[in-house]
């Protein structure tokens, strides 16, 4: 795949979830699958948690680079809004002080929504969902998983309708950060402000998507989403534009969750997505330029 001489050769995935979060797969298995299907670099981007990244940089492989990552989940208008973070700095102070808040957010959270699910007659323990979450970041996507199991629902995606997405009878929200104290977080640990996957913003039109994004870009968001598993071709050129009249930085992921998100696979989403490296090297020459 990379070619001689040629500097920008190579595929990319910026968006992945180990088992710090909600993958399924532990950081030295993401490496090495990234490794196998030849991918030039990779960033682990956790929900609300950096442990996956420190620990990947344990087990770095000659062929990958690896860019520290984070993905935090933030509050737009009542609707979860997600901002990724890329080349931050692991270490930062503020940055860890911030996610230890998040984090016992959801550690308050859960128990909740196991009282509500057992109040609907649902038989299903904390201690089960931690166990299948397997020591990392509980979230959602672990108690649908003890739904399935338990043959409760169906899918991961009937718990979600049924049970635990927003509307759901056992939803119980969670404290989030807004979407301009996230991108200052991170912009603070030397990183750059991505949005998330856009198409997940609900707005009646381009001109509502256009007026949000402005606001983020003037709370210092530095780039887009671009490239995504669920972007349609249409969408992906909407977020060009949008990424083009802003002057944002692209970047692209398939938001890997391992077993975790059937039909979504490492480099590729469902198939057919392509993050070329040169969107890595334009990340680069910013935070260069910015340091
Ligand atoms: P949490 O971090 O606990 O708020 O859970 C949010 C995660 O749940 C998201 O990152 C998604 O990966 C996942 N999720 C949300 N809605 C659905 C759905 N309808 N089907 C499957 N996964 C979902
Ligand atoms: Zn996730
Ligand atoms: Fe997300
Ligand atoms: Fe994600």
């Amino acid at each position: 795949m990379k070619q001689a001489g040629s500097n920008d050769a190579g595929w990319v995935d910026l968006h992945i979830h180990s088992t710090a979060s909600d993958g399924t797969l532990s950081p030295e298995q993401i490496l090495k699958m990234a490794q196998d299907l030849n991918l030039r670099a990779i960033s682990i981007t956790d929900h609300d948690t950096i442990k996956g990244a420190v620990e990947a940089h344990r087990h770095l492989t000659p062929d990958v680079e690896l860019l520290s990552g984070i993905e935090i989940s933030t509050s737009l208008q009542g609707n979860t809004l997600h901002i990724l973070g890329y080349l931050i700095d692991l270490k930062d102070p503020a940055l860890s002080r911030t996610l230890s808040i998040l984090q016992n957010a959801r550690k308050e959270r859960n128990p909740k929504i196991i009282q509500k699910l057992q109040q609907l007659g649902i038989e299903l323990t904390y201690e089960e969902v931690v166990k299948v979450s397997g020591g990392g970041e509980v979230g959602r996507p672990h108690i649908a998983e003890v739904l399935l199991q338990k043959k409760v629902v169906r899918s991961i995606n009937e718990a979600f309708q049924k049970y635990l997405g927003a509307n759901g009878p056992a939803y119980v929200d969670k404290y989030r950060l807004q979407p301009a104290e996230a991108i200052s977080l991170i912009a603070d640990a030397g990183g750059v402000p991505v949005l998330a996957h856009p198409f997940t913003i609900k707005t009646d039109s381009e001109r509502d998507l256009d007026k949000i994004v402005s606001e983020l870009v003037s709370n210092g968001l530095k780039g887009i989403e671009v490239h995504y598993s669920e972007h349609t071709d249409i969408q992906t050129l909407l977020y060009e534009q949008i990424a083009q009249k802003h002057e944002l930085l692209i970047t692209g992921g398939t938001d890997f969750h391992g077993a975790r998100k059937a039909g979504v696979y490492l480099g590729v989403g469902k198939g057919n997505l392509r993050i070329p490296y040169r969107l890595v090297e334009a990340l680069k020459e910013y935070k260069q330029a910015h340091s």
